[in-house]
């Protein structure tokens, strides 16, 4: 079993960090090298890698930093999304060994066209594909490429627990219940994360148990969803409609 920690970054990232013993660890996505290096010199740790899930700066930025003061700190990360500074590029299919856990790298492109998740030991670090009640936006990778993703997701054991890269679980609650307003599921999770937030506490990691019962994105096939998403449609319908209505009596 690995022992893993948060550290905050910028506003609502976290930089996951993996143990098995005291003194050696890998990060997850450090898009920032300063709060690594004071959680490494406060605990007396060695980098040993730096795990990447995309390529953009909030998840790559503290990389460069790192190999400075880690000169022979592993940097593995996607193939297919630019990385500086990557040792090992890894994709679809591949295995790799955190101190003594295997880990599968999984190709789940949408949120870029590249994307990467880890997993193994009943964890998955994925970093802006799946968060808790949403989901990455499309940056790079098409609607149909994060729909096959996150179903894809979807299939990992419901005790997983997913390590996803930013604390954005209470606006994506919001949005979930504009979505789902009579899911009693997502009802209590949200009265669980006020309580958590309230007390200065993070929502992460989260299960895909949970994600399943509460995440509109994984829940396409529910009927309150689909109403939602179909009358958000007619009132975009009728506002182009109205829209046109106006120009074509100008020109009249
Ligand atoms: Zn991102
Ligand atoms: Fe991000």
């Amino acid at each position: 079993m690995l022992t893993i920690e948060s550290i905050p970054a910028f506003n609502d990232n976290y930089i996951w960090l993996i143990h098995k013993d005291a003194n050696h660890c890998v990060v997850v996505d450090p898009g920032d090298a300063t709060p690594v290096l004071t959680y490494l010199q406060t605990h007396d740790m060695t980098l040993d890698a730096i795990l990447i899930t995309h390529h953009h700066a909030d998840h790559i930025g503290g990389i460069s930093e790192l190999k400075r003061q880690f000169p022979r700190c592993h940097v593995i990360g996607p193939a297919q999304d630019p990385i500086p500074g990557l040792t090992q590029a890894v994709d679809e299919g591949d295995h790799i060994d955190i101190f003594g856990e295997s880990f599968e790298v999984w190709h789940i492109p949408g949120h870029t066209q590249g994307h990467i998740g880890y997993i193994g030991d009943n964890k998955l670090f994925c970093g802006d594909t799946l968060f808790s009640a949403g989901c990455g936006r499309l940056l790079g990778g098409t609607a149909e490429q994060l729909f096959t993703s996150l179903q894809r997701l979807a299939q990992l054991p419901d005790e997983t627990a997913v390590y996803c890269a930013h604390e954005y679980t209470s606006s994506n609650i919001a949005f979930a219940l504009a979505a789902e307003p009579d899911n009693i599921a997502l009802q209590t999770y949200r009265d669980e994360v006020n309580q958590l937030r309230a007390k200065g506490l993070g929502t992460i990691p989260t299960q895909i148990g949970t994600e399943k019962a509460v995440n509109p994105f994984l829940r396409c096939d529910q009927e309150e969803v689909r109403k939602s998403v179909t009358e958000h449609i007619h009132i975009e319908e009728n506002l182009e409609i109205f829209t046109q209505l106006r120009r074509w009596k100008d020109n009249f």
